[in-house]
């Protein structure tokens, strides 16, 4: 196990397949998700996982209820490629009260398997092979990958230790040969939410370099202590330059149904549309229908959710610096990302103990970066209160 890393290609030497066959290919440049794969080790250990950002509660009955009636309604075919037209109208409603965007659902939203998809549509539809594209580090794992498949050059820039932004260095990563940049907000793995100074001014720089931003906001909703969701693309300028991505999976703890969407300008969106055709031809169907539903759901469910994560996040918070991590609290998202310098292990080695010894797991913080993080550990509270407090007693026996 190391963490995710974009590597050197290398010739295949895999035995049962003629050598002619397998020459190297884009998948010989990184490695398998280490997030997915902590999962799989926590299930061969009996291990608490803390690991995979996905809930271990159920997800609202009104889904539930709202897919099986799809499913048994016989919505059962493809849906139109880019979304069926209710779910992309309900989204075009939410986007414009909460995120403060104007898009026609007809030419400006396009339903895909997911944030992942949506993320890997984006690029692909955006990067001319050998383009660079800016990646605040650390980076949500994907993003790595995503680069390799696009063909696009990653310019990696460093958030401060306090994942603040050094304007210096964001201003010298901004260069003639910038395509785009990935922001993330609030961010995997770090808990930071960027405020509205901070993203007027990387919507500066995106316009006086004619930058596109494609920006993953799926924990819109998950934010602490009173902060406010500013999405880069309701900033002047951003509109016709900023993907928009959301999705299901976290807000409405779904993240097995692979559904989200981009948001972005006709002409972003028609090629956005082409990629996602040929990648996936459509989110599932019945789902989408059910989404349409979860739009639906009365405001009070959005403060709920921010309440209940709240409070998990303290769980977590206090059983992780009981135990002796050094960390803090998040400001948004359902991570919480450690220091680990003080167990005297790197990341990699630090995270298998913790399986094999403590029966929990957690990330390698260098899955996060593309150089370092080894001093780093990240771990998912989108857990059952007794899940956080059983994991919390077996980390206990680490002080
Ligand atoms: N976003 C979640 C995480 O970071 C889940 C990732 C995934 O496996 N799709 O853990």
């Amino acid at each position: 196990m190391t963490g995710t890393r974009v590597k050197t290609p290398k010739t295949s030497t895999t035995r049962s397949i003629p050598a002619r066959a397998l020459q190297a290919s884009r998948a010989d440049v990184f490695t398998e998700s280490v997030i997915r794969e902590m999962t799989r080790l926590a299930l061969k250990h009996g291990a608490v996982n803390l690991a995979q950002g996905f809930p271990d509660f159920p997800c609202p009955e009104e889904l539930k209820t709202a897919a099986c009636e799809a499913v048994n309604a016989d919505v059962n075919q493809y849906a139109i490629t880019w979304g069926s037209k209710e779910l992309r109208e309900e989204i075009a409603k939410r986007v414009k009260t909460y995120n403060g965007m104007d898009f026609h659902p007809e030419t400006g939203i396009t339903v895909t398997c997911g944030s992942t998809e949506a993320m890997l549509a984006s690029l692909l539809a955006v990067i001319s092979p050998g383009e660079e594209v800016i990646v605040p580090e650390p980076f949500y794992e994907n993003y790595g990958p995503d680069t390799v498949l696009s063909g696009a050059v990653p310019h990696y820039v460093s958030l401060a230790d306090d994942f603040s932004i050094n304007e210096e260095a964001w201003k010298n990563a901004f260069s003639r040969t910038t395509k785009a940049i990935i922001l993330n907000t609030p961010n995997n793995p770090t808990g930071k939410v960027f405020s509205k100074k901070e993203l007027s001014f990387i919507a500066d720089l995106c316009v006086d370099h004619n930058v596109i931003a494609i920006t993953d906001e799926i924990y819109e909703h998950i934010l602490y202590d009173g902060r406010k969701h500013v999405s880069i693309g309701s900033l002047d300028g951003m509109q016709d330059r900023t993907i928009t991505i959301g999705s299901f999976s976290k807000t409405y703890s779904v993240t097995g149904w692979r559904v989200g969407y981009t948001l972005a300008d006709p002409d972003l969106t028609a090629r956005i549309r082409k990629i996602h055709d040929f990648l996936t031809v459509g989110a599932p169907a019945p789902l989408q229908q059910a989404c349409a539903a979860a739009l639906r759901l009365p405001e009070s469910y959005y403060k709920e959710l921010a309440a209940e994560y709240d409070r998990k996040r303290k769980i977590l918070y206090k059983g992780l610096r009981d135990a002796g991590f050094a960390c803090e609290l998040p400001q948004g998202a359902y991570y919480i990302f450690t220091d680990i310098a003080g167990f005297e292990k790197n990341d990699v080695e630090f995270a298998r103990h913790l399986i094999e010894t403590a029966g929990v797991a957690a990330v390698p913080g260098s899955s996060f970066y593309h150089e370092g993080g080894e001093t780093k550990l990240r771990f998912t509270f989108s857990k059952r209160d007794e899940t956080l407090e059983e994991a919390c007693r077996r980390m206990k026996q680490l002080a």
